[in-house]
């Protein structure tokens, strides 16, 4: 069975060409990239080069230590590293492709490098709500499960399955499994499973891809999930809720590298009933607190991110920002949970 086409035909034609007539590409993503905002940029950049174009990968920041190992990651340019050089490459190219993300506020610093570029922007993206005014092409597939589906779908619409390699297949896969937290959660559509059949068949080694992000840790982080489970998580309205902390100090005690945090916030979720996590960190560069909210089936955690917490996102998984200390924003975490009390 064929996957249903996501480019309108005329969205098929623009895209063809401005390919063809595109020299030099940019692909970007989201500040800090995870699993899908750098599966996506490389395995585009992957197919791409097959089309012999001279294509660099951007991202606005760092990423996590656990995703060094993807194929084609040590290429990628860091903006807030060279900010000078990215700009430059940036007002060369004649095609941007901006993925997984659809508002530029998610770029920070970088947006500035994009003002008054001359190059067709391709806007590839699964959030909510995108914002239409930034791209010359937007393919929004908020049912998507990753951005790296909606890549990988493109590129075969495109006719470029064939020359996709085992290596962008590996990044493919791999923004499509850290999406969805190994296939736990917004991942139940078929295509899913038929688009995985398409990349096993590149020879990809999808259980090592698994042990590459999920078993990649140092005992310092298993102790520290330890810690915040046993220490730093409260729960509220009858389980159904959970709020937890974490603070620079605490970071520092159990060597947290970039990424420790990753899946934490999700494992709350195990206990039966619970509903939605609140996830408080103080963040490491700037005096604000990074908020991570997860939820199951209809609670609406954008919402919660919205009303309360700066941010917004998907409905089960959602973000935002709190510029006060850690202590007020649990207890604008307990506000937020008061007001969506009937919904737990
Ligand atoms: P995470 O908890 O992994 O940082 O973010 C989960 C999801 O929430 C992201 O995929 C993104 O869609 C959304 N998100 C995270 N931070 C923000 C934010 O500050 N603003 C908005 N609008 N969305 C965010
Ligand atoms: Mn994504």
């Amino acid at each position: 069975m064929q996957l249903p086409a996501l480019l309108e035909p005329a969205q098929m034609l623009s895209l063809m060409r401005y390919i063809q007539e595109a020299r030099h590409i940019i692909i970007c993503a989201h500040r800090f990239p995870d699993g899908d905002a750098l599966g996506s940029s490389l395995g585009l950049a992957d197919y791409l080069r097959t089309l012999k174009k001279d294509v660099q990968v951007v991202m606005p920041n760092c990423f996590a230590d656990f995703l060094r190992w993807m194929p084609g990651i040590k290429n990628v340019l860091i903006y807030d590293e060279r900010p000078v050089e990215a700009a430059a490459l940036i007002h060369k190219a004649d095609l941007v492709f901006m993925l997984d993300f659809s508002d530029l506020g998610r770029l920070q610093g970088m947006a500035e490098a994009f003002k008054g570029v001359k190059a067709k922007k391709v806007m590839l993206d699964h959030h909510l709500d995108p914002d239409k005014t930034i791209a010359d092409l937007l393919v929004s597939v908020p049912e998507a499960c990753s951005t790296s589906e909606i890549v990988f779908r493109v590129i075969a619409e495109l006719g470029g399955y064939d020359s996709l390699s085992r290596s962008g297949a590996a990044c493919l896969y791999t923004g499509m499994m850290t999406d969805t937290g190994g296939f736990t959660y917004a991942s139940t559509r078929p295509e899913i499973y038929q688009i995985i059949c398409e990349l096993l068949r590149k020879g990809i080694d999808k259980d090592r891809i698994y042990r590459n992000v999920f078993h990649n840790y140092s005992t310092h982080r298993l102790q520290f999930v330890g810690y915040v489970l046993s220490q730093k998580t409260q729960f509220y309205q009858h389980n159904r809720a959970a709020v937890m902390t974490i603070t620079r100090e605490e970071m520092k005690r159990f060597k947290y590298l970039r990424g420790d945090a990753e899946g934490l916030v999700n494992m709350p979720l195990q206990v039966k009933g619970l509903r939605v996590v609140i996830s408080l960190r103080e963040d490491t560069d700037k005096e604000v607190v990074r908020v991570s909210l997860r939820s199951v089936d209809d609670f609406p955690c954008n919402e919660m991110a919205a009303q309360f917490f700066n941010g917004g996102g998907h409905r089960n998984a959602s973000g935002g920002e709190l510029p006060f200390p850690l202590e007020e924003a649990v207890r604008t975490a307990e506000k937020a949970i008061e007001h969506f009390k009937d919904l737990l």
